[in-house]
């Protein structure tokens, strides 16, 4: 495996590197802490640089107008887009555009039309909606909401939890029961959010300062057959191969944000003096500092690794799986040396460490808590669930 750039990556690393040092970092220093969003104007004029810099739209595929990044040159500019303070769950604060939901790339050409095209374009968001109040781990098993054949119309009955930005999206997928128990009885819906029946019945508030996450109720909503995604009874692997191609991403903005966390503390033990010396003469320090470059190199090993599989067509469940498990985990364990380094310092919400601190924990359980990362890596090494 080749962990060094091509010249091409590179030149894409230094530009979004001196993006995010000289536009967003300097923009944070008059934002509140746990802002999510710029002022709309700043929004506007960074939309226009990143345009111009060519990364507008950063996952949409060539062939539909976007830059057409492969997985692995995507990940490496994950891994600089998280480096700010609201980089975790907003990086570069949106500012590299969406791309609308990976699935809908799959949809009939009618769908498209209503939902992506006008979610390339900025004028609707969706969400994702699979986890039930019955669990997310294994969704195929707990889903419950059950959708129903009324003539040409399904009605859907059920709840949906822990939704990420359903209360600000126009669109949905809910994926129901539609069939027996298990994975094979799960079909994906698209959703009006204005939809008579659809309901947010509450924030639900997380360590997350940004994006909140919803509990939806479903009375009676009304759907035409015509908004079913894919096939009937297939919308598990719709909603599976999304998990496993997005958790690259996800690992590179762990990385990202243990990387900044790791240069503060070493910036900060170069010149905090205690006992006539500064920290990073002390042994103990060093090892922190030790420890998280093994888990920073670590978690980039892994990866890469996971994008390269991809890139090459070949399967990388189980390398997704394994980046998402090591750098989520890894990445934890760097803010937390990183803060201990700081001391009381390391606390306040003039650094950007206690908000990566509260927000990192969240990323050992969304996107499949490590548990299940470990559950997809044991199959695959004891030959089960190729
Ligand atoms: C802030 C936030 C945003 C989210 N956004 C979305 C979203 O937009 N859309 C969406 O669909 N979901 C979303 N989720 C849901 C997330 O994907 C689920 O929380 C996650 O999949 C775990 O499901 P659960 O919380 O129901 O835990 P459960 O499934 O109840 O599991 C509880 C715990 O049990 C352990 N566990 C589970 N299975 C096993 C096993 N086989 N062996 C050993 N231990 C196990 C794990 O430690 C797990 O954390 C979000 C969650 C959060 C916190």
């Amino acid at each position: 495996m080749d962990l060094q750039p091509t010249d091409e990556q590179q030149l894409i690393i230094e530009t979004v590197r001196r993006y995010v040092r000289e536009e967003i970092r300097p923009l944070e220093a008059d934002l509140d802490p746990d802002a999510g969003n710029l002022p709309p104007e700043e929004h506007q004029r960074l939309v226009s640089k990143v345009k111009e810099m060519g990364f507008y739209g950063i996952d949409i595929p060539a062939e539909y107008g976007g830059p057409g990044l492969d997985l692995t040159t995507r990940t490496l500019m994950a891994i600089e887009m998280a480096q700010h303070r609201a980089g975790l769950y907003a990086p570069c604060y949106d500012t590299f555009g969406g791309s609308g939901l990976a699935q809908l790339y799959e949809a009939t050409e009618e769908q498209k039309e209503r939902y992506l095209y006008p979610t390339l374009r900025g004028e609707k968001r969706g969400f994702f909606g699979l986890t039930e109040p019955s669990g997310g781990s294994d969704p195929g098993r707990a889903i419950q909401t059950r959708a129903t054949k009324d003539g040409a119309e399904w009605v859907l009955n059920g709840a949906k939890l822990f939704i990420s930005g359903a209360d600000v999206a126009d669109y949905g997928l809910i994926f129901a029961r539609t069939g027996g128990p298990g994975r094979d009885g799960v079909t994906c819906f698209i959703v009006e959010t204005a939809w008579p029946g659809f309901h947010v019945r509450r924030i639900v508030h997380t360590l997350r300062s940004a994006r909140y996450a919803t509990e939806i109720q479903m009375e009676d909503l009304r759907v035409p057959e015509g908004n079913i995604l894919g096939a009937l009874n297939k919308g598990f692997g719709i909603a599976n191969d999304r998990l496993s191609r997005q958790r690259v991403p996800y690992a590179a903005g762990c990385i990202g944000v243990a990387v900044a966390a790791h240069e503060l503390a070493i910036e900060w033990s170069k010149h905090r003096e205690t006992f006539g010396e500064v920290l990073a003469s002390r042994q103990a320090i060093q090892w922190m500092l030790v420890d998280n470059e093994v888990d920073i190199r670590t978690s980039r090993w892994l990866t890469l690794e996971a994008a390269q599989k991809a890139d090459r067509g070949e399967p990388f469940r189980t390398e997704a799986a394994l980046a998402k498990l090591v750098a989520s985990e890894a990445a934890g364990r760097v803010v937390d040396r990183a803060i201990q380094v700081h001391g009381g310092m390391g606390v306040t919400k003039d650094l950007p460490l206690e908000r990566w601190y509260r927000e990192m924990r969240i990323r050992r359980i969304g996107e499949g808590p490590s548990e299940v990362q470990r559950v997809i890596v044991a199959r695959d090494l004891l030959g089960r669930g190729r």
